[in-house]
């Protein structure tokens, strides 16, 4: 297997190049992994690439900031781009191809279509955010027709993102193999994000209270504690060390996103909260 097909790494801007190169793996017998992003690339998306080189023999990374999965009222406009130093990051872990879509290359002024999941996209981010995941869907699956990975690779960071993508690979029968990859943390605990770069000094201490309340609800769950007592203390703490709102804090089947109660198998706990104008998000397996 070779160990970097195209070095250094190719920048692709328009879906003409990019079909010419996937047709080229292609043709060459050469299994394509894939890596979607929204750039401003830090550690835990280049696990997801280390693992995706692992699965496959050239890598694809897209960065494309989506506007579709964005509210008007959000942080379109201000989220992080920084094409230069993810291309060069891309480079040191051996990704083969950066490829950089235009929004109007994406959505043209006769773009029409969305895709649309229910079950594990309804609620949580859903109730939030409920552009979010018709956005998500609708890009992954455009940059999945786009790419035709054979393998893609997502963080469990975006954990109900993960489940959303893999309902509608397989529903709608999409020829990919979806893999997630556990998240990557901070030495405090924080989750790594692009968006951690909008929090102050004192919010970014703050910040890794969250994953230090989630843990306390998973071992109170764990060790059969009441679990309603044990996720409103997780949200007053929050709210006492400077969160707010707290968007919530739940758990779930891992599987479908259901509710869970005390005969779900396999749990998950997720949680969404402000501090200050940053909106963080963690989960974890309980
Ligand atoms: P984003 O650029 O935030 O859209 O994320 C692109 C991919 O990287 C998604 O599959 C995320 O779940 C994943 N990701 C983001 N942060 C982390 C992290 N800290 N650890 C692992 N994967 C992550």
């Amino acid at each position: 297997m070779p160990a970097s097909v195209a070095s250094p790494l190719l920048r692709v801007r328009d879906l003409s190049a990019l079909r010419a190169a996937v047709s080229g793996f292609r043709h060459k017998g050469l299994r394509i992994g894939f890596v979607p992003t929204m750039g401003a690339l830090h550690e835990g998306h280049l696990a997801l690439v280390r693992h995706a080189k692992t699965l496959s023999d050239v890598v694809v990374v897209s960065v494309f900031v989506n506007p579709k999965q964005f509210a008007p009222h959000e942080d379109f406009d201000r989220y992080p781009r920084t094409e230069d130093k993810d291309a060069q990051l891309l480079e040191s872990v051996g990704a083969d191809l950066l490829y950089l879509p235009s929004v109007d290359l994406m959505y043209p002024a006769v773009f029409a279509s969305s895709v649309h999941v229910e079950g594990p996209a309804r609620e949580l981010e859903g109730t939030f955010r409920p552009q979010f995941f018709d956005g998500v869907a609708t890009v992954v699956m455009k940059l999945f027709n786009q790419v035709q990975p054979d393998v893609a690779v997502f963080g469990e960071k975006d954990y109900q993102q993960l489940q959303v993508v893999k309902t509608f690979v397989r529903d709608l029968d999409l020829p990919v193999n979806v893999v997630g990859m556990p998240t990557v943390r901070e030495a405090d605990g924080l989750a790594l994000s692009s968006r951690n770069a909008y929090l102050s000094t004192d919010e970014r201490q703050t910040a890794a209270r969250l994953i230090v309340e989630l843990n306390a609800v998973a071992e109170a769950v764990r060790s059969g504690g009441d679990r309603e007592k044990a996720l409103d203390a997780a949200k007053a703490n929050l709210l006492a060390a400077g969160f707010g709102p707290v968007d919530y804090v739940e758990l779930r089947d891992a599987d479908t996103l259901a509710m869970a109660d005390a005969q779900t198998p396999n749990l998950r706990l997720l949680a969404a909260a402000w501090l200050g104008k940053t909106r963080l998000i963690d989960n974890i397996a309980v």
